[in-house]
């Protein structure tokens, strides 16, 4: 604990490029979209999967990339 790889050369508020993974609890399928303002782990279900058509996605996780 203690090591993160994001904050230690450059600090900034937030990261250039934030990326939010759904993940479908009906077929576990996971996409990759542009976080949007509000998004939070475990803030329930946020949408309609597009792989299944019936399931709804929620936020699996969320992570930066750091823009070079
Ligand atoms: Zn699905």
């Amino acid at each position: 604990m203690g090591w993160w790889p994001f904050g230690g050369r450059r600090r900034r508020s937030r990261p250039a490029r934030a990326l939010t993974v759904e993940r479908c609890g009906s077929c576990g399928a996971e996409s990759e979209r542009p976080f949007r303002e509000g998004d939070c782990l475990f803030a329930g279900e946020s949408g309609a999967c597009g792989k299944c058509g019936g399931g709804r996605t929620s936020v699996e996780r969320i992570f930066g990339e750091p823009d070079e």
